[in-house]
C-alpha cells in the first residue's frame, strides 16, 4: 500500500500570499512540490475575506511581493489600500505569471499529516481520500484563517441570512431593504459597518469592546504616483527589510512625556491628518512602552470621537477604554465614526445591554428583540495556531501537534517545533508574523526555509528538527520582549484571549522584523545553530538516500 503513495520533496498547504511564494521559490530551487488549497481559487485570506469593505491596511507598495522587480513594475495598483478583490486579482496574476496553478490542487484540504520516522517523510492525507508523501511539510495556512464563531446561544435558530466575514460567500448577498446586524467591531467589523451603512434598510452594530479607529486616507492612485513609487521601490524594500515593522518607517526614540503639550498636539494632529497604520506609534518612541505616553494618544483619539459623533451618549459608548492604544490592531476607516450620526444606524453596547440569545427573527438583548434579516459575524479568528492545530498533525512517536501546544504554542524562531521534523511553519507563532508587514515576513520565511532545504539536500541531511530547550529559550525571549511593552495589557488575539479556553501566551515576536531577519540569517550561517540535523543512514531509508545521494530532490510525483 505505502509503495503506491507518491512522494514529492515538499507539500505546501494553502495558496494565499505565503503558499504561492512557497510554491514558486521551492520549485525554482529544484524541488518537486505539490500544494493543496481548500478553496476553489487562489487568494488564501483574501479569497475567504471578500466581505463588503474588505481591504488591506498597509499601503500597496508594502503589502505586495518584492521578489520580482518585473512584477512590481507591471502591476498597476488602483488605490493606496487595495480591496480584497484587487488583491485576489493580483495573486491570480502572480499565479499565472509564474505558472503556479499547475502545482496546486484546489478544493482539497489536508486532513492529516503524520511523520514516518523510518523514512523521514511526511505522509499527508487529503479530503479527496488520497495520500502523498513528502520530505518537507510547509503549512502556509495563514494566521487568520480559522473563523471564531461568536459562542452565542441560539445561533442555529436564526432564520435570516448569516455570514462570518472570514467565510464570505462567493455570490455577493444583496443588502438593499434589509435589516442587518453586525456583531464585532475589530478591523473586519469596522470595514463592514462603514461600507454597509446607507446601503441597507437599517444597520445595527453590536459592540462588545470599542476600538481605536483612525482615518484611512485611502485614495485612488494617479499614474504619477505609481511612477514615483516604481522609481523608489528598490530603496523602499531595502529599508523595509531592516525596520521593526517591515515597512519603510523608522521608529523614533524621543518620549511623548518630554515633549511640550504643543509639540504633542502638533504631532498627533499630523498623525490624524496624514494617517496610516503606524502614524500615531511613530509620533514618539514610548507610545507602546509607557502607559502615560500611550494615554496621551488614546485621549487625543477619544477627543476626535467626541467631536465627530453628535449624540453624546453614542459617542460615549464608542470611546475605547480598557487597553492601551496600539495593543490591539488599530482599525483604519475614513467614515466609521460619522456612520453613527445616521438615523439608519444604531449602536448596541453589549457591556450595558448584553445579548441574551439569537432567535429566529433576530437578536434578543436585555432590552428586547432587535429584528434582523441578516446577521454578520465579524467575530475574528482562532488566530496564529488554529489553522495548524485543526489539521491532525502527528510528529515523532505519534505526538499530536494540538496536544503539544495544549498549554501554548512553542517554536524555535517561529520556524520549527521540536518533535515535528521537516515541518516548517511560515510566519508561525514565535515569529513577527502579524506584528510586521506580512508580505515581507512571508518572503523572509520562505527564503530562509528554501535555503535551509537546499542546504540539507547539499549536505546529505534528511531530517531537521529542533530541541525543547531551544524552543523554550526562544519562547521565553518572545515573552521577555513583550513584557517590555504594553501589549500584555490587552485581551487580544495576539495572545489567544479571544478564544474561550485557548491558552494565553503572547505569540508574535515583537523584537522587530529587521532584528529577527538578522537572527535567522545568523543561525543559518552557523550551520543551523539550534537545529538538529540528521544524515541519511542509507538503510531502510530509500527515498532519503536517493535524496541525499542525488544532491537533488529524491522523490517524484
Ligand atoms: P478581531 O479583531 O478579533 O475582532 C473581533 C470582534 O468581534 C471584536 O470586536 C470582538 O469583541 C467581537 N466579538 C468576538 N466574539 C464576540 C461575541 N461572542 N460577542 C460579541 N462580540 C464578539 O477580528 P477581525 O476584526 O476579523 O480582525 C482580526 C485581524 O485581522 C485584525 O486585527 C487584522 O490584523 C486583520 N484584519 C485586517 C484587515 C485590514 O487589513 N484592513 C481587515 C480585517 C482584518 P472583543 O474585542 O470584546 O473580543
Amino acid at each position: 500500500m505505502s509503495q503506491d503513495i507518491k512522494t514529492v520533496d515538499a507539500i505546501v498547504i494553502g495558496a494565499g500570499f505565503a503558499g504561492l511564494y512557497a510554491i514558486k521559490h521551492i520549485r525554482d530551487a529544484g524541488f518537486t512540490v505539490q500544494a493543496f488549497e481548500a478553496g476553489d481559487g487562489i487568494g488564501g485570506t483574501w479569497y475567504w475575506n471578500h466581505y463588503p469593505g474588505a481591504r488591506v491596511d498597509l499601503e500597496c507598495w508594502d503589502y505586495s511581493y518584492s521578489f520580482s522587480p518585473e512584477l512590481q513594475d507591471e502591476w498597476e495598483w488602483s488605490h493606496r489600500y487595495p480591496t480584497a478583490q484587487e488583491l485576489m486579482a493580483y495573486l491570480e496574476h502572480v499565479a499565472d505569471r509564474f505558472k503556479l496553478r499547475e502545482k496546486i490542487q484546489f478544493n482539497t484540504r489536508v486532513d492529516s499529516a503524520e511523520f514516518i520516522e523510518s523514512e523521514n517523510l511526511w505522509l499527508a492525507r487529503t479530503s479527496d481520500g488520497k495520500a502523498l508523501k513528502a520530505r518537507f511539510l510547509v503549512p502556509a495556512t495563514g494566521g487568520l484563517s480559522v473563523p471564531k464563531p461568536p459562542e452565542i446561544p441560539g445561533i442555529e435558530t436564526f432564520k435570516g441570512e448569516a455570514y462570518h466575514t472570514g467565510r464570505w460567500p462567493r455570490k455577493e448577498p444583496t443588502y438593499e431593504g434589509k435589516r442587518i446586524g453586525v456583531i464585532g467591531t475589530g478591523s473586519s467589523g469596522v470595514q463592514v459597518i462603514h461600507t454597509l451603512a446607507g446601503k441597507c434598510k437599517h444597520l445595527t452594530v453590536f459592540q462588545r469592546t470599542a476600538v481605536f479607529v483612525v482615518p484611512a486616507k485611502n485614495y485612488p492612485l494617479t499614474p504619477e504616483m505609481r511612477q514615483r513609487a516604481r522609481a523608489t521601490y528598490a530603496e523602499r524594500r531595502a529599508l523595509s527589510r531592516i525596520t521593526r515593522f517591515g515597512i519603510p518607517a523608522a521608529m523614533p526614540n524621543d518620549s511623548a512625556l518630554e515633549a511640550t503639550p504643543e509639540e504633542r498636539q502638533a504631532k498627533f494632529e499630523n498623525a490624524w491628518i496624514n494617517s496610516q497604520l503606524l502614524g500615531f506609534r511613530q509620533c514618539f518612541g514610548d507610545i507602546l512602552s509607557d502607559g502615560k505616553a500611550n494615554d496621551l494618544v488614546a485621549e487625543f483619539i477619544r477627543d476626535k470621537i467626541r467631536t465627530i459623533v453628535k449624540n453624546p451618549e453614542t459617542a460615549k459608548k464608542l470611546l475605547p477604554y480598557g487597553f492601551p492604544f496600539g495593543t490591539k490592531r488599530p482599525c483604519l476607516s475614513d467614515n466609521y465614526y460619522d456612520v453613527f450620526n445616521r438615523d439608519d444606524v444604531s449602536l448596541v453596547d453589549l457591556k450595558s445591554t448584553p445579548i441574551v440569545r439569537i432567535v429566529p427573527d433576530g437578536i434578543e438583548t436585555t432590552e428586547g428583540l432587535i429584528e434582523l434579516d441578516m446577521l454578520i459575524y465579524a467575530t475574528g479568528y482562532d488566530a496564529l495556531t488554529g489553522a495548524l492545530t485543526h489539521i491532525d498533525v502527528r510528529g515523532i512517536g505519534g505526538q499530536r501537534l494540538s496536544d503539544k501546544w495544549e498549554d501554548g504554542a512553542k517554536t524555535y524562531l517561529g520556524l520549527m517545533t521540536a518533535g515535528f521534523p521537516n515541518l516548517f511553519t511560515v510566519t508561525g507563532p514565535g515569529s513577527p508574523g502579524p506584528l510586521a508587514n506580512m508580505s515581507m515576513s512571508i518572503e523572509q520565511h520562505v527564503d530562509w526555509i528554501t535555503d535551509c532545504m537546499a542546504y540539507l539536500r547539499n549536505h546529505g541531511i534528511v531530517r531537521i528538527d529542533t530541541e525543547p530547550a531551544q524552543e523554550n529559550a526562544w519562547m521565553d525571549h518572545v515573552q521577555e520582549v513583550v513584557s517590555r511593552t504594553l501589549y500584555e495589557k490587552a485581551n487580544s488575539w495576539y495572545r489567544g484571549a479571544n478564544v474561550p479556553g485557548k491558552p494565553q501566551i503572547f505569540l508574535p515576536y515583537l523584537g522587530g522584523h529587521g532584528n529577527y531577519r538578522n537572527k535567522c540569517d545568523e543561525v543559518a550561517a552557523m550551520g543551523y545553530q539550534g537545529f538538529v540535523l540528521t544524515r541519511a543512514s542509507g538503510t531502510g531509508d530509500a527515498a532519503a538516500s536517493r535524496f541525499a545521494e542525488a544532491g537533488l530532490a529524491g522523490g517524484s510525483v
